[in-house]
């Protein structure tokens, strides 16, 4: 595995769990012994040619992707892990972490939203009051008011081009959770 920085690329992406550090009660001190140091994301070098040909797909649909997350050391991962166990609880946490087989660690799987280009705007693709359900595949497929529909329109736009690409949906099966086959 050899990381290097999405803004190398040309890859829009932020850090999550720098970002958004206050909402986890995690301190900066805290995520620099992890290893991260700002709102950056990295990736193993081998996915770089896929996610600019997921840019190329998607621009024709008039949007770009940011990687919301995408390395994390296993350190980060047991950090975070006993930091939502504290926040969210034990069960809402095991079912979208999974510290057990660590798959950002990596380097090959990324958190993936689409970004409008028109106005750089991110997506909305799930309503928020649905969490944790929302995140999951299919959650919105037989919802037939029009901002379900929307919703799994977008994330099948998402997940059929990243599963053309050699993607496939991680093992807790979230909609913007992709790994790359190795
Ligand atoms: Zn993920």
């Amino acid at each position: 595995m050899r990381l290097v920085n999405l803004s190398d690329f040309g890859i829009k992406s932020i850090n999550y769990y720098w970002e958004r550090r206050k909402n986890f009660n995690l301190s900066e001190a805290e995520l620099f012994e992890v290893g991260i140091t700002g709102n950056e994301a990295q990736v193993d070098e081998r996915l770089i040619p896929k996610l600019k040909e997921a840019n190329e797909i998607f621009k024709k649909y008039g949007y770009e992707i940011i990687i919301k997350d995408a390395y994390r050391s296993p350190e980060l991962y047991r950090l975070v892990q006993k930091k939502r166990y504290e926040n969210d609880g034990k069960e809402i946490t095991d079912r979208t972490l999974n510290a057990v087989t660590m798959p950002h660690a990596t380097g090959l799987a990324v958190d993936i939203n689409l970004i409008k280009l028109s106005d750089g705007e991110e997506v909305e693709m799930w309503d928020k009051a649905d969490w944790p359900e929302g995140i999951f595949v299919d959650y919105y497929r037989d919802r037939k008011d029009t901002k379900s529909q929307e919703y799994q329109g977008l994330q099948d736009l998402l997940v059929d081009n990243m599963l053309g690409l050699g993607f496939r949906i991680g093992s807790k099966k979230e909609f913007h959770h992709f790994e790359y086959k190795k």
